[in-house]
């Protein structure tokens, strides 16, 4: 299935970052958490498709896309970000293993926070956020996407760890096996991961090591 839809409004969310606001095919649903191939609907970019998570929610009359731009290239992703509102994009059928199932800790880096953001988005609407816990790793304070919206969400249960920065007012370094060792209190629970693949290989052996079940863990394989 291919569907064409309409920027309707674009939103700068950090220096790379950016949310679409495009229009929402009549009775395309996800289940928060999964993505689409999208691409763009201009000569030469049309068969040039690249996963992205929506941001949006079910409810809401138009579908988002938060969108880290890599500008170090000439690739999607670069190309989108010179797009305007009124241009068009094609998705395609949702697809993704990134689902809620149960309270319990997410872990993101970078643009990786996109599936967490449509979860969080959800639970908050439903009223069951919990005690959900957010570790979410940056390379600097500017690079946080939606930092007052997760502040917001979850108070002193999102934790932001900075690895690249001299100076910062957040925890510097690594989500390591150290770092779970001091956060996490139940390792029984769910672990939701998303994030580079290095990072996701990196910190899922960790959690293994560290007693997590491997049933528990959330990402797309
Ligand atoms: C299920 C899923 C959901 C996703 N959801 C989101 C989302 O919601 N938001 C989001 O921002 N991202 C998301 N991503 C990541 C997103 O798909 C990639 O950032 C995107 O495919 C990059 O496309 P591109 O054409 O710009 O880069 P590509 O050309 O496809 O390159 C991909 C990577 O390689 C590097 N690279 C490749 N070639 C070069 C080069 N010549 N020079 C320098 N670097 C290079 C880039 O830095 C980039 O990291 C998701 C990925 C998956 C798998």
């Amino acid at each position: 299935m291919e569907e064409i839809v309409t920027i309707k409004k674009i939103i700068p969310i950090t220096h790379n970052v950016r949310a679409y606001q495009v229009t929402k095919p009549k009775g395309y649903t996800f289940k928060p958490g999964q993505a689409t191939e999208v691409s763009i609907n201009k000569e030469g970019w049309k068969g040039e498709s690249r996963p992205f998570t929506f941001t949006s929610l079910n409810e809401w009359p138009y579908l988002e896309f938060t969108i880290k731009s890599y500008t170090d290239h000439n690739g999607v992703t670069n190309e989108l970000r010179k797009l305007k509102e009124g241009d068009e994009l094609i998705i395609r059928d949702v697809w993704g293993a990134i689902t809620y199932k149960s309270e319990g800790y997410f872990i993101a880096g970078g643009a990786g926070i996109t599936p967490f953001i449509a979860i969080l988005r959800q639970l908050n609407s439903e009223k069951k956020i919990q005690s959900n816990q957010l570790f979410f790793a940056n390379k600097t304070a500017a690079d946080i996407i939606l930092h007052k919206e997760l502040d917001d969400l979850l108070g002193s249960n999102v934790h932001y760890v900075i690895t690249r920065e001299k100076h910062t007012a957040f925890e510097k370094g690594y989500i390591n096996t150290q770092y779970l060792i001091s956060h996490i209190t139940d390792f029984t629970k769910p672990f939701y991961i998303c994030g580079p693949d290095k990072m996701i290989n990196e910190i899922s052996k960790v959690l293994l090591e560290l007693g997590a079940n491997f049933e528990q863990l959330v990402f797309e394989k």
